[in-house]
């Protein structure tokens, strides 16, 4: 799966890197996490920020023949280091997408039970 394909279809919206497929039973999910350039406070606008943790977001999206489709995307815990404010960079949700929390479950498991 190309990233361009994944922009296109999927409506992943530039900042956000693809970086793998994850196969599960009846469903494909594709990881997105946020490259850096989308790490900016929201407070004071400075790019100097450290990432200090993570958690991902999973959007389903359209299926691929039977298959479900999972976007699962990074959500970075940042700090500012100009103004010191702490904040989450969340994706922005295309249209008409469910958003399921899921926390810290480990990857592997996304598609797990289905
Ligand atoms: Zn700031």
């Amino acid at each position: 799966m190309s990233q361009s394909l994944l922009y296109h279809a999927f409506g992943i919206r530039k900042g956000y890197e693809y970086v793998r497929t994850v196969y599960g039973d009846g469903c494909i999910s594709f990881v997105l996490v946020a490259r850096q350039e989308l790490l900016v406070c929201p407070r004071c606008h400075s790019a100097e920020v450290s990432r200090k943790g993570r958690r991902f977001r999973q959007l389903q999206t359209v299926p691929i023949g039977f298959k479900r489709v999972w976007l699962v995307t990074e959500v970075p815990l940042c700090k500012c280091l100009a103004c010191g404010q702490s904040f989450e960079v969340a994706p922005l949700l295309p249209q008409r997408m469910f958003l399921t929390r899921i926390g810290s479950k480990p990857l592997s498991r996304v598609c797990g039970g289905g």
